[in-house]
């Protein structure tokens, strides 16, 4: 049975023949798989979708999480559904093998995360922080804390977090403000307040753990003076044996503070945590001293993509979701027909739902193309034999994943809009669930970083870092489609093809332009129109995805490909892509020239005239 949420053969598509992960088996790294290996973790995590985690999504919307006397609680269903997904090894899936990993490419656990995200986010983001907190401990902890920690994360026992935001530091991480005093016993002592921590507790598992930005005591301000700490909601008792099965534990100092109210994720505890309200919250430096946040970026680039994967996932939810209700709610007759007599036609043959359909599915799967294919990027940045090859991969992943976060929230939360509008005035009542979907997806423009600073870090670092080296090898990446595309011999393609060259030439200029304001000394004439720019960068990215996609479709039905439901499956494809390059495209030279122009009127325009 297929999995109502995702389309399972859009999966199995750009799995296999778009970003054809079986390439990836010829690395070391992945020498013990197969595709059987792949399918049968795609398998298992969709039946985990359709079978336990589809029936909890109504129950955990609509129940808030809970602070009770101190213990924050939540949906009763989450314990179970942990612990399926440490059964599954969902919690080591990428991880080598020597801290009990499978070694899966990020390509197949992307795509199988793509099934367990859309039937109920929450569960997942709990799955999510603990593998990426483990993740720095392995990366950057010391033996001690990969026995303490890393290991009882990886096997399911207990979770992790990511806890950066402070009251004054939300966007602005510099002004961190927890601090971290020394002690002669090789731990330190933290004080201060987090807040939006998510799964900052929980009445499942034994333990939480959190990676924590801190300031040491005569650390310099600013970026440059901040660590990072695992602080653990509770913490091995002296003279424990680190190793025993069942490790003593005693509390940690760590204060649930609050629950945030949220409008969306409502099954996630988003909470304020206080460290040290009695002295003694203990915290182990995780490697050297003022080199946290560059730690951290690892989880936070980790993350970003999966805020991006989230963004697709919540609008596949509501796009599939639609399209079947277009199919079975009839209303009104054909534009044509006088006959009042004839009976109702289903809505989806009228043909602006099938633009707001067509439209939807332009956003859900160019945004997992791209999520994908960043996926497969970070499997050869890290596991590529060559070197160079494994340098070239990390550069690019490193300027799309602003566009592979931000796109999928922006354009998803339309999307989302869409599918509601389909259902007309039922969408707006909370019997149906796109009103949910609409609120689960505005999270996503704003954790991991506002979608404001993925545009001052797209503008302001990644396309004009090293002489704007990696925009120009995404202009050879595209080129490389472009040639494939014509080769086809599709004239739209062709014509699909030119356009985009042109509009990644003319992204190269505008670039050159406001990278030369920059250096001349007007940064804020640069960074004017950096929200324009992240979006026009965004559509000639999506652009290239379906021009892949479409382009591997067109060669599928040259070669023959065999069913009707398969022909209609690459002809989707292709009408995708003809829709994206006819309705967004265009708008590329508008937002430039708006970048351009130095237009002004929000840099100008003064508080009280507002
Ligand atoms: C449900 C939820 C879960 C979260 N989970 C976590 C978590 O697990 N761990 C964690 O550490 N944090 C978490 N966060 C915090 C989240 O990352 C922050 O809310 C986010 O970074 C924004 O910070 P802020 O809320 O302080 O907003 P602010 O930084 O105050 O931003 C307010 C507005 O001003 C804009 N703005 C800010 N600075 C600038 C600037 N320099 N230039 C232009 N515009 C600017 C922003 O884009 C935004 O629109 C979570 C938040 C939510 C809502």
């Amino acid at each position: 049975m297929a999995n109502p949420l995702i389309s399972d053969r859009n999966v199995d598509f750009l799995l296999h023949e778009v970003l054809r992960a079986e390439e990836l088996l010829a690395y070391p790294y992945f020498a013990d798989h197969s595709k059987e290996t792949f399918e049968l973790a795609l398998s298992s995590a969709r039946k985990l979708a359709r079978e336990v985690l589809w029936p909890a999504y109504k129950p955990m919307d609509e129940a808030q999480t809970q602070l009770k006397d101190g213990q924050v609680h939540v949906h009763p269903a989450m314990r179970e559904i942990y612990a399926q997904f440490a059964e599954l090894g969902l919690t080591t899936a990428t991880r080598p093998a020597e801290v009990g990993g499978q070694q899966l490419p990020l390509l197949v656990t992307t795509l199988t995360n793509a099934s367990l995200i859309p039937p109920t986010p929450p569960p997942f983001r709990f799955l999510g922080l603990t593998i990426g907190s483990a993740h720095l401990i392995e990366a950057f902890g010391t033996e001690q804390l990969k026995r303490t920690y890393m290991r009882r994360m990886y096997d399911g026992r207990w979770t992790g977090t990511m806890a950066l935001t402070e009251p004054q530091a939300g966007s602005s991480l510099s002004d961190v403000q927890t601090k971290a005093r020394p002690t002669a016993d090789g731990h330190y002592l933290l004080s201060g307040n987090k807040v939006f921590i998510s799964g900052g507790d929980h009445d499942f598992g034994e333990n939480i753990v959190h990676l924590a930005l801190a300031r040491i005591e005569g650390a310099p301000a600013g970026t440059k003076g901040i660590s990072l700490f695992c602080v653990p909601k509770k913490r091995p008792a002296e003279g424990a044996d680190l190793d025993a099965e069942t490790l003593p534990l005693v509390d940690n100092d760590c204060t649930s503070a609050g629950v945030f109210h949220k409008l969306g994720w409502r099954g996630l505890p988003s909470i304020a945590l206080n460290f040290g309200e009695r002295g003694d919250c203990r915290g182990w430096l995780v490697g050297e001293p003022n080199r946290g946040l560059s730690y951290m970026f690892q989880m936070m680039n980790e993350a970003r993509l999966m805020v991006g994967l989230n963004g697709v996932a919540t609008a596949s939810a509501a796009f599939h979701e639609s399209l079947e209700y277009a199919k079975t709610r009839p209303q009104g007759r054909p534009l044509a027909s006088r006959d009042l007599k004839a009976p109702q036609i289903p809505i989806v043959q009228h043909a602006d739902v099938r633009r707001m359909l067509l439209r939807q599915k332009a956003i859900v799967e160019g945004g997992l193309s791209l999520i994908a294919w960043c996926a497969r990027a970070a499997d050869d940045a890290l596991r590529a034999t060559d070197e160079d090859v494994r340098t070239a991969r990390h550069k690019l992943l490193d300027l799309l994943t602003p566009v592979a976060k931000t796109f999928p929230a922006e354009k998803g939360f339309e999307a989302n809009a869409l599918a509601l509008q389909i259902h007309g005035g039922y969408g707006y009542t909370s019997e149906y669930l796109p009103e949910s979907w609409l609120r689960d997806q505005k999270l996503n423009t704003l954790h991991e970083g506002t979608t404001t600073i993925q545009g001052l870090d797209l503008l302001g670092r990644k396309v004009v870092e090293g002489g704007g080296a990696s925009l120009q090898a995404l202009a050879a990446e595209l080129g490389n489609v472009c040639e494939r595309a014509i080769a086809t011999g599709d004239e739209a393609l062709k014509a699909n093809a030119d356009a985009l060259q042109q509009a990644i030439a003319a992204v190269g200029a505008l670039t050159m332009e406001l990278g030369s304001l920059g250096l001349s000394g007007d940064r804020d004439g640069m960074m004017r129109h950096s929200a324009d720019y992240l979006e026009l960068f965004s559509i000639v990215v999506i652009a290239w995805q379906w021009l892949l996609q479409a382009t591997v479709a067109t060669e599928a039905l040259a070669k023959g490909a065999r069913g009707e439901d398969n022909q209609a499956f690459y002809r989707g494809k292709k009408a995708a892509c003809a829709y994206w390059f006819a309705a967004e495209l265009p708008r590329v030279a508008q937002l430039a020239a708006l970048c351009q122009s130095g237009e002004r009127s929000y840099e100008d325009v003064k508080a009280e005239e507002l």
